[in-house]
């Protein structure tokens, strides 16, 4: 089973003066649960994620993925799939398509689009170009991206952003399946009841630092 570990890590962001983003972090998210990432905009959850992906380098400290830095090797999207903010995908294509092609170019099987589109509830929207896609509906097609590889690892930067009520049921349903079916889940939020209701272990940050990772239960009973 695959862990996310961050050991003393540290961003800084040099511009006209010095952002220190991530400041000394230090957790592990462990497999078979859900892990709720908390904290205000600005916490620092983004620039975290972004590390872990190794889609940045960090000033200092490690980012680990399964022990390992994860670096884009032979089969990425089997190890960690990922929704980020301001995730790509071209307008002017289909939802069938846009996926068509991620599973083309990382070696995945065909049938996986379909799967994918069935467990995130576009299948009828598929043949749509995703110009027309509401913002809940670019949010289902990034999830169902980052489910392509089936991989061990998730993680969802806000996924509920654009979503409306039913489909912030489908998806805590969805991330509870994922987590019961021992993967490792975090997901980042900035809404403290939300998260609670539904995580199983929270990691909260405030200004790049590590304020409390507890089992959500202490945390609720603490506050
Ligand atoms: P969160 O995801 O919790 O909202 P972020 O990781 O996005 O927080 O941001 C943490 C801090 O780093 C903020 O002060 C933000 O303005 C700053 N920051 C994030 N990305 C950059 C960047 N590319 N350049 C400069 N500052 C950045
Ligand atoms: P399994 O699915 O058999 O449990 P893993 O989830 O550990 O195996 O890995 C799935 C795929 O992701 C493998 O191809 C593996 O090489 C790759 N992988 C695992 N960890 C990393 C990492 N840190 N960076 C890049 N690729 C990785």
């Amino acid at each position: 089973m695959t862990s996310i570990d961050v050991r003393n890590l540290t961003k800084e962001y040099r511009g006209r003066q010095v952002t220190r983003a991530v400041d000394g972090l230090t957790f592990r998210v462990e497999p078979g649960r859900v892990t709720g990432f908390l904290g205000p905009n600005g916490a620092g959850k983004s620039t975290t994620m972004r590390l872990v992906l190794g889609l940045d380098r960090p000033t200092s400290g490690t980012a680990t993925v399964g022990g390992r830095p994860y670096v884009t090797l032979a089969e990425p999207l089997r190890a960690v799939g990922a929704l980020l903010d301001a995730q790509a995908a071209h307008p002017s294509r289909t939802g069938r398509n846009h996926l068509r092609l991620l599973a083309a170019s990382n070696g995945l099987p065909e049938r996986r689009v379909a799967e994918v589109l069935d467990e995130t509830g576009l299948a009828d929207a598929a043949g749509r170009r995703i110009r027309t896609y509401s913002l809940g509906m670019r949010q289902r097609l990034g999830i169902a991206a980052a489910l392509l590889g089936d991989p061990g690892v998730l993680m969802l930067d806000e996924p509920a952003n654009g979503l409306d009520p039913e489909g912030i049921v489908w998806i805590r349903g969805l991330l509870r399946r994922l987590a019961a079916e021992g993967r490792t889940v975090l997901v980042s939020s900035h809404l403290m009841n939300e998260t609670s209701a539904f995580a199983d272990h929270l990691v909260v940050l405030g200004r790049g630092r590590l304020l409390a990772d507890v089992p959500t239960r202490d945390f609720i009973d603490a506050h």
